[in-house]
This record gives structure tokens, C-alpha cells and sequence, in this order.
């Protein structure tokens, strides 16, 4: 069983002795900043100057500044813009600007897992990765719960990493729900498995193979759309509440049978083995290469990949069909703001 830590475990009085500089003011940059003032700490953000961002921050009353200049003032850096220009942006705006005895923060272990950042002896390397977009930290926060989050600590420089770690997760609320006990290595791999195995990338396909599938074999779209993307929110919300076991109480004999019979038909070993090569290429570094390889040469390949499928049939037929859906909140016009971890 995983190590768990709950609010009872942590000192405010931690967190609340440092000067918390948040980079970024994205979806975990607004929940961590906001969260962490509304708790008695002294906290700023760092940011590009003129940003759209800075607005944001200083509309909720908070204290901007440029990255170099919040990380100087603070003695501990919660890096919270995007895994991608995390490199540059530490080695030109913050490594400068960090002291012996500061602590720098991550949400998710990316650029320390594949060594895009060294930090400099005497720093403490610490993670607080929140399970849950920013803006539901956020709203539980307010709501007097709370996300739970991985914590980890990666170099414990001062001796004193692990009390500041899980005093930071109980400023943010985490520890009202959990916080998790792992490493960076754990928190990295499984993350980024997750969301493409799984989550993101296997949904996706998955929803987009049945979609195909019904459509290449004469059936309308509209109705194709329902039973393949439609609906699966509500199968996942019973999954959410009581486990595959709720979702296959709650559904029709009929479906469940179907469920046990031809699952294991389409999602079989060989989709296992290729999960595993997937795993392989996050374990070794060759997604993360990749990604980031893509992205310092303007982004060529998630471009295109972006724009193939966008232009996916399913996209078409969804957006006409959600506007008959008056108790669908759809923001198709703004659904780019969102993001998941
Ligand atoms: P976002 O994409 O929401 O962050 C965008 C923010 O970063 C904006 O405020 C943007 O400001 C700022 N930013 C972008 N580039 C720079 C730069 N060069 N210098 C300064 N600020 C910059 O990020 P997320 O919140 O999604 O992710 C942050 C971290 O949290 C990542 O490590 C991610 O893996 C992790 N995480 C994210 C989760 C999520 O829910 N999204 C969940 C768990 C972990 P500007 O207005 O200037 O563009
Ligand atoms: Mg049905
Ligand atoms: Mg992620």
C-alpha cells in the first residue's frame, strides 16, 4: 500500500515561514497561487511581462512579476508553465536566480525524469502533482476539500524537503483528500502512461475505431456519435463512483453480457503488447525526445497531428449535434483554453 499523508500530518507554519514565487498562471499556476494566498502564504507569480496572464493574476489581487525577478524574491519556486518550455525558461530566468537552501517545485516530473533540469546542489527538488485539472483543485479548495496529489521529494538538500512538501500540499487543500507518496521516476512514467495508453490517447482511438467502424458500415454519424462518444460520460461517471463494478451494475444484462464477451475481442493481448511498447519509449526517454525534439523545431509534427484530428468526421457531426443538447454545456468556441495533466 502507498504511504499516505493527511492534513494532520503537515505544519502550516512551514509554508507560511517561505517566500513562494508560482511561474506560470495556467490551470495549476491560478489554483496554486490563489490556494496558497487564501492560506497565509507569502506568495507571487512570475510571468512573461504583458502576458495575457498577468491580467488574470493581478484581476485576483496578486503580485506579478517578471520569472527572474519572482525568483529572486523567493526562496521557494513552484514551476507551473507548460513541460515544454520549462527547460529554457529555468536555465535562462531561474537557475541564475537560486540560492543554497531554496526549494524548487514541480506538478509533474517531467523535466526532472529525463534531465532536461539539473538543479545546483543545495537546492531541494520537490513535487506536489495535484490528480485533477487546476481549475477542480481550485474549486475544491474553495469548497473546503481538496484533490489529492502525488508528493515527492527528489534531492533533500536542506534535510528538511519532506515537512515543506507536505506543508505546501496542505496550503493547496491535497491533504484534505491525500497526498500520495511517490518519486519522480513513478509520478512520470505512469502520468504520461496513463494519458496515452489510456486516458487520452486510447479513449481517443478507441471512440474514433467504433465511430468508423458504424459509419464505414452504413449507419448514420448522428447516431454513430451517440453510441460511441455521447454516452461514454455517463459510463464513466458510474466507473468514477463505485468502479467497473457500479458501471456493469447499473447497465442491462444485455450490455453486460456484451461487455464481457467482446471487450477482451478488441481490447486483446496484442493491444497489451503494444501498451507495453508504449510504456517502453516512456521508460527509455524515446517519447519524451520526441516530444520535446518536435516542439524546439516549432512543433511540426504535433501541428499536423492537431490539425488530422480536428478534422476527424466525428468532430463535424459532434459539434451540430451538441447544439440540440440544450443541458450539454458546450464551449466549443473556447474548448482550447481547457487542459488536462
Ligand atoms: P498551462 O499550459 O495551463 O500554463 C500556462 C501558463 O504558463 C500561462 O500562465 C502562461 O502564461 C505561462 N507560460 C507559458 N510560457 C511561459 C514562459 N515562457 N514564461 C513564463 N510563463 C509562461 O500549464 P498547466 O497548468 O497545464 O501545467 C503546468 C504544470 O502542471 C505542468 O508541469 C503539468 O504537467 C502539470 N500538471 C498539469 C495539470 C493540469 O491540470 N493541467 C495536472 C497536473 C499537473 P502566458 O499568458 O504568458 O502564456
Ligand atoms: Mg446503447
Ligand atoms: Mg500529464
Amino acid at each position: 500500500m502507498a504511504e499516505m499523508f493527511y492534513d494532520n500530518d503537515a505544519d502550516l507554519s512551514i509554508i507560511q515561514g517561505r517566500s513562494v514565487a508560482v511561474i506560470g498562471y495556467g490551470s495549476q499556476g491560478h489554483a496554486h497561487a490563489l490556494s496558497l494566498r487564501d492560506s497565509g502564504v507569502d506568495v507571487r507569480v512570475g510571468l512573461r511581462p504583458g502576458s495575457k496572464s498577468v491580467a488574470k493574476a493581478e484581476a485576483e489581487g496578486l503580485r506579478v512579476l517578471p520569472v527572474a525577478e519572482a525568483v529572486e524574491e523567493a526562496d521557494l519556486i513552484m514551476i507551473l508553465a507548460p513541460d515544454q518550455v520549462q527547460r529554457t525558461l529555468y536555465k535562462e530566468e531561474i537557475e541564475p536566480h537560486l540560492a543554497p537552501g531554496d526549494a524548487l517545485f514541480f506538478a509533474h516530473g517531467f523535466n526532472i525524469r529525463f534531465g532536461y533540469i539539473t538543479p545546483p546542489e543545495g537546492v531541494d527538488v520537490c513535487m506536489v502533482a495535484p490528480k485533477g485539472p487546476g481549475h477542480l483543485v481550485r474549486r475544491e479548495y474553495e469548497n473546503g476539500r481538496g484533490v489529492p496529489a502525488i508528493v515527492a521529494v527528489e534531492v533533500d538538500a536542506t534535510g528538511n524537503a519532506w515537512p515543506l512538501v507536505l506543508s505546501y500540499a496542505k496550503a493547496i487543500g491535497a491533504l484534505r483528500a491525500g497526498g500520495i507518496k511517490s518519486t519522480f521516476t513513478e509520478e512520470t512514467e505512469t502520468d504520461l502512461f496513463g494519458e496515452q495508453a489510456v486516458l487520452c490517447g486510447g479513449v481517443s482511438a478507441l471512440i474514433q475505431s467504433g465511430f468508423e467502424t458504424l459509419t464505414e458500415a452504413g449507419y448514420q454519424p448522428e447516431v454513430a456519435y451517440f453510441e460511441c462518444l455521447h454516452e461514454l460520460k455517463l459510463i464513466v461517471d458510474l466507473m468514477y463512483e463505485g468502479g467497473i463494478a457500479k458501471q456493469r451494475w447499473s447497465i442491462s444484462d444485455t450490455a453486460e453480457f456484451g461487455d464481457y464477451v467482446s471487450g477482451p475481442r478488441v481490447i486483446d493481448a496484442q493491444v497489451k503488447a503494444h501498451m507495453k511498447d508504449v510504456l517502453t519509449d516512456i521508460q527509455t526517454g524515446a517519447f519524451a525526445t520526441r516530444f520535446i525534439e518536435d516542439q524546439d523545431a516549432g512543433a511540426p509534427e504535433f501541428k499536423r497531428l492537431r490539425a488530422e484530428g480536428e478534422a476527424h468526421p466525428i468532430e463535424a457531426t459532434g459539434r451540430e449535434l451538441r447544439k440540440l443538447m440544450s443541458w450539454v454545456e458546450t464551449r466549443d468556441a473556447d474548448y482550447t483554453e481547457g487542459s488536462v495533466g
